[in-house]
């Protein structure tokens, strides 16, 4: 018989090696800032990039993604166009190509991969039986409440919504010893000694850092270790050397965030339904002009009169697709300011609870070096043993390199079970 320790099933996510993506999500590297993502986005020919990337005010999210196409198809609406291509059917070009098709205008939807979400990926898993759980590898959380735009689309359609409160995680494995009043104390020391050291001039985060470990006063080296590793290293994935002190890790979760019981793509989905959408269609080559566009893709070669693309940041810098005449200089500039992160997630499903268990789901396990991950406990809210880790950076990267899918899962359940199984369980800090 299996262990009940071993995961019945799983699904891995390889965001860093997937060339369409390349990464997490968009970050300003040293010198970047609002108005670099802003200049990405800028218009140029007949050409509009947009995304998670071009958002200056909170990039990073599936629906900064959604509103950025949708600012990109009122350009194109704007200057009276009638055939737009759209690249990428992730939260952007979905945004995009909904909003153009809604307005009258007729839009081809050119996807390299055989789904659409980009990102955002829902994954059906088999739970037992004849019955399946949907998880995330990708965007998990409908994030800054109110603000969020994909939520009514999503309230909309019927979907269950399930909140988190990320400020009292079930926290396993070694203790952090690091209260919410000394994280929130060491985060305020940390912003002062950036404002200090950036007077003149932006650095790499990791200046700054190494600076406050040198002299942690009146705090200890290891505190404030801890604290830069969950509060930064946690929602970035990036070394610290290629953030931006001043912009390097901005603001996103933390208020009225909630998950999709159904997952993103049933919000997707619907939004995408009744599009002209193409799968599989990697477009290698843009030759743009001020009257119109033509992409290359490996069955040939399409015209329109312009085209929105929503290809990651991390792809562009990588000059995929190539552009004819090549980016101009405001966009290439623009991305040379852009870095990502290594994040990679797994989805676990068990035939039984064995791990402790949060009041909304939401765990964090530090290991012996204090490095943290983040895990999304399914099981009250959908009524299957099912769990997603999230790791970043280093810990990522040691765990999933150079293993299989089923490999990874093996490893990162071990993780579960080894924090699970040490005595150090804290319970969540009351509010
Ligand atoms: C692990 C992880 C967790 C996250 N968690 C959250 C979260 O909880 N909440 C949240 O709001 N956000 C989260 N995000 C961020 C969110 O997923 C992204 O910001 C958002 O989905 C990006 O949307 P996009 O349309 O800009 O890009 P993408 O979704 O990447 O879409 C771009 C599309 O372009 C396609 N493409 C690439 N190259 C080509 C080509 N040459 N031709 C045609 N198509 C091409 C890609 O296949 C892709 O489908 C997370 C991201 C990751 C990786």
């Amino acid at each position: 018989m299996n262990s009940p320790l071993l995961p019945i099933a799983h699904a891995v996510s390889r965001w860093r090696d997937d060339p369409c993506s390349r990464g997490g999500w968009s970050l300003l590297r040293p010198g970047g800032t609002p108005a670099t993502r802003a200049a990405l986005g800028q218009p140029f020919g007949r050409v509009i990039i947009a995304g998670e990337a071009t958002s200056p005010e909170q990039a990073g999210m599936a629906h900064s993604a959604f509103d950025e196409g949708r600012r990109a198809a009122r350009w194109c609406i704007a200057q009276g166009l009638q055939d737009v291509a759209v690249l990428g059917a992730g939260a952007a070009g979905i945004g995009a190509a909904r909003s153009l098709k809604d307005a009258g205008v007729r839009v081809l939807l050119l996807e390299a991969r055989g789904r659409i979400g980009g990102r955002a990926w829902s994954v059906e898993l088999p739970s037992g039986g004849a019955s399946r759980v949907v998880m995330e590898l990708g965007a998990n959380w409908l994030q800054q409440g109110a603000r969020n735009t994909l939520a009514p689309v999503a309230e909309a359609i019927g979907c269950r919504l399930v909140p988190t409160d990320f400020h009292r995680p079930l926290e396993l494995g070694q203790p952090a010893g690091v209260g919410p009043e000394t994280t929130g104390a060491v985060m305020a020391q940390l912003h002062a000694r950036v404002d200090q050291a950036t007077a003149s001039g932006d650095r790499p985060l990791a200046e700054v850092v190494d600076a406050f470990l040198a002299h942690p006063h009146p705090f200890d080296r290891e505190t404030v270790q801890r604290v830069v590793d969950s509060e930064v290293l946690l929602d970035t994935g990036a070394p610290l050397g290629e953030l931006s002190a001043r912009l390097g890790f901005e603001a996103g979760v933390g208020a009225g965030d909630r998950w999709i019981a159904s997952g993103y793509r049933s919000v997707l989905g619907a939004l995408a339904e009744g599009l002209d959408l193409r799968l599989d269609c990697s477009v290698s080559r843009i030759r743009w002009s001020d009257d119109g566009v033509q992409l290359d893709h490996a069955d040939g070669t399409l015209e329109a009169d312009a085209v929105i693309v929503t290809v990651p940041a991390a792809v562009l810098q990588e000059d995929r697709p190539q552009f004819e005449p090549p980016l101009p200089a405001p966009q290439r500039a623009a991305l040379s300011l852009l870095t990502a992160g290594r994040v990679e997630k797994a989805a676990l499903v068990f035939s039984e609870r064995w791990w402790p268990r949060s009041a909304d789901g939401y765990i964090r396990i530090a290991d012996g070096a204090g490095r943290i991950s983040e895990w999304l406990d399914l099981s009250d809210a959908l009524g299957v043993p099912a769990i997603t880790a999230i790791f970043v950076g280093d810990w990522a990267r040691e765990l999933w390199d150079g293993h299989d899918d089923a490999s990874v899962a093996a490893r990162v359940a071990a993780v579960l079970q080894g924090a699970s199984d040490s005595q150090s369980v804290r319970a969540p800090t009351q509010s």
